[in-house]
């Protein structure tokens, strides 16, 4: 069992052989080695929705106790902390989700991301108050699969990194990291890909440093925004050099680590040049190096949305980072709207070999947005690891059907649901697996309802839902009840109050056909996102209107502390997933991608990734504006959000859909809606098909057998048409 701890310079790790970790890390650092530096701000990937090292321990061959490590190690990972709140929502968990498919691919990466002592924050959720955000308590010193790197002179001490700042006149302050090693491991143990996680607050780094490194997306002040975005930016080639990676492509997961090109750009002069290439660099010099540096990035741009896109001050930039990267932003990413500014995205956008958004119609919206780069935006769409989003019912039913053998590896093989979709056996047996999800969350739901109706009197929260309020016994949900889910961050252009904006028109489409509704929502807000916080507190105080109005057939449910767990129990246990933004301010969207490839149908409006998955209303429903996109549509303002007509058209949509549900006529409508999200959505929607796609633009010299299987993945779907 000891093939199950490996060591090198860096540490000792569990989990993997000796000899994986040695042919990764080779791969990594070999001269001849091809490789990719994926850099993004968060990674989420907790370990209680999926961990292939506690699964293989679980079985029973292993002796857990042979020798001393390896009972620590097993102990660790069986019991050890699950979660590493490392991730604020969709653009981590996609990260995560990318690394674990790089892994199942064998597709040699590794990714540099930041630790956060305190998260991104805690949810907290009160009647009154509404969200009420703490930071979360954790520490990686006892987190399984996470690993201080060991310097390799002194193994008794941490590897340190330094960082330069400078503090506007030239002179060099020092940030020091330790450095993190997390694995995503493949599902069968036999590739990983490193992630290290930037630890800042240390002892030797500045206090203001340690301060600034502590939260995800520290809202403090755009200063220390930036100070963020150039402690992970920053960072990259000092990495490099000290792990002696070789990789040349580095893709930027959102332009927050793009300060990386300006420390490329200056190594490129420097060689060129000499020493003082500072002072020496002509303006066409700087163009030249950014040119060079561009063939080794790849860019994705996530969001339309304009606070998802880093333009600071001239004067905070002057106050942390060299003249010389002034001059360099000067001629690469002067913001074209505020002469004081400099806009990080266009820097991205213009410092790369390759650019994609992550959906069609986001390709259709970034090339508006940015059109001077409009002939290289491309599309990969995004997807999800589908072994950490399938449930375990659902898995264990798509293992019992031969047709679907395989599915672990090939996600492709849901085609063959084509086959099965008359079977009575394999609907019979989707809906016995649908019901143990359902019955899965509203136990947890009840649980919790429960428990907070205990606390009420013992702590100063007021509950969060109207439900605890009320006495225990009757006011329960029940797994036969129709369940829609909606859960993601709370942000305007999400419009999570959007179908509650007529409650009398949505009271009636329930009462009128005696349909009882559950409504279930989660979901954070930034802590400085007002406008988001204040969605949550409506939505708190529209339960009781909805309850009242419904004659308590009508029940709206919010569950505080949304995490990759609870979003994993609702996306399987619901019976449709909801999704209303505003076309077309969602780029993506995941969510509902997770809850296709659980079967489950969306009912959204026709933005992100549904315009691909839709198909003809085959895999769910449609509702609300889907005309031509203008420039004007790219509007946040409240009053150009479209919540009548659109909230209007969903009240047009809603009926049918609960008939179909609850109509023993109509019922068999509704499961082919779900096999036809196997089919139709799971073979295309997941990360593996789109880690073929980005493949493709790395260029990376692969194996001949790892490059086949890519090849495959590809067929299937191409984002970019
Ligand atoms: C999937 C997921 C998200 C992203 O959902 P979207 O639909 O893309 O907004 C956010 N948070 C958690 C916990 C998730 O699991």
């Amino acid at each position: 069992m000891n093939k199950y701890i490996a060591t090198n310079r860096w540490g000792t790790f569990f989990g993997i052989t000796q000899q994986t970790l040695d042919s990764v890390w080779d791969n990594l650092t070999n001269s001849a080695g091809d490789s990719v530096i994926y850099i993004s701000m968060e990674i989420g990937a907790d370990r209680d929705v999926y961990h292939p090292i506690k699964k293989r321990l679980l079985q029973p061959d292993i002796d857990k106790n042979s020798t001393n490590l390896l009972r620590h190690f097993s102990r660790l990972f069986l019991n050890g902390p699950e979660k590493i709140p490392n991730y604020g929502g969709g653009l981590g968990i996609l990260a995560g989700d990318t690394l674990k498919s790089f892994a199942d691919l064998k597709i040699p990466a590794l990714a540099v991301s930041l630790l956060y002592r305190k998260g991104y924050f805690s949810q907290l959720v009160d009647s009154r108050l509404g969200q009420i955000s703490t930071a979360t308590d954790w520490s990686p010193e006892n987190t399984p699969s996470l690993y201080l790197m060991k310097n390799p002179d002194f193994p008794d001490l941490p590897l340190e990194i330094e960082i330069p700042f400078y503090d506007g006149q030239d002179r060099e302050v020092l940030a020091r990291a330790r450095l993190w090693l997390k694995m995503e491991v493949s599902s069968n143990l036999d590739f990983f890909i490193p992630e290290i996680l930037l630890d800042y607050s240390i002892p030797s780094s500045p206090e203001w440093i340690r301060q600034v490194a502590q939260s995800l997306y520290d809202s403090i002040s755009d200063q220390a925004k930036a100070v963020q975005r150039r402690l992970l930016g920053a960072s990259i080639v000092t990495i490099k050099k000290t792990l002696g990676l070789t990789g040349r492509t580095i893709h930027l997961n959102e332009q927050h680590g793009v300060v990386v090109v300006l420390n490329l750009i200056a190594e490129w002069l420097a060689e060129k040049i000499g020493p003082n290439y500072s002072i020496k660099a002509t303006d066409n010099d700087i163009l030249q190096a950014a040119e060079a540096v561009a063939q080794n990035i790849v860019f994705t741009i996530h969001t339309p949305v304009k606070a998802g896109h880093d333009r600071f001050d001239k004067n905070i930039i002057s106050q942390i980072g060299h003249a010389f990267c002034g001059r360099i932003l000067l001629l690469l990413a002067q913001d074209d709207e505020n002469p004081n500014q400099y806009n990080f995205t266009k820097l991205a956008m213009r410092v790369n070999r390759a650019t994609n958004s992550v959906s069609r119609l986001h390709k259709a919206v970034t090339q508006k947005q940015f059109p001077q780069f409009a002939k290289k935006i491309t599309a990969i769409t995004n997807g999800v690891h589908h072994l950490t989003w399938i449930s375990d019912a659902k898995a264990a039913l798509y293992d019992s059907f031969a047709e679907l053998k395989n599915w672990r590896e090939d996600p492709a093989v849901f085609v063959n649901t084509g086959l099965l979709f008359t079977s009575d056996d394999f609907r019979q047996s989707f809906e016995l697996a649908w019901q143990e999800d359902t019955r899965k969350l509203i136990d947890y739901i009840n649980n919790m309802l429960s428990l907070h109706r205990k606390q009420m009197h013992e702590t100063w929260i007021d509950p969060p839902n109207y439900l605890s309020n009320l006495d225990d016994g009757e006011h329960v949900l029940t797994p036969d009840v129709f369940s829609v889910g909606f859960a993601r961050r709370f942000s305007t252009y999400k419009r999570a109050d959007l179908i509650f904006d007529d409650m009398d028109k949505l009271a009636d489409i329930i009462v009128s056909n005696n349909f009882p509704v559950n409504f279930i929502y989660a979901g954070k807000a930034h802590p400085s996102d007002e406008p988001g916080k204040s969605i949550i507190k409506l939505v708190l105080d529209l339960q009781d209107d909805l309850y009242i109005k419904t004659k308590g057939l009508g029940k709206l449910i919010f569950i505080p502390g949304y995490d990759m767990n609870i979003a994993k129990m609702m996306v399987s246990g619901v019976h449709a997933w909801l999704n209303s933004p505003k076309r077309p301010l969602e780029a993506s969207g995941t969510s509902g991608m997770k809850a296709a490839i659980n079967g489950i149908p969306n009912i959204s409006t026709m933005d992100g990734w549904w315009v691909e998955g839709y198909h003809d209303g085959k895999t769910g429903w449609k509702f609300g504006y889907e005309a031509d996109i203008e420039t004007a549509c790219l509007s946040e303002a409240p009053s150009t959000l479209l919540y009548e007509q659109d909230s209007a058209a969903f009240y047009e949509v809603f009926p049918k859909i609960l008939a179909m549900f609850y109509k023993k006529k109509l019922h068999p409508q509704y499961i082919d809606k779900c096999i036809h999200n196997l089919q139709l959505n799971c073979p295309i929607f997941n990360t593996h098909r789109m880690a073929a796609e980005y493949v493709d633009r790395y260029k990376l010299h692969l194996p001949d057998p790892v490059n086949k299987r890519l090849q495959k993945l590809r067929k299937i779907y191409q984002s970019d048409v």
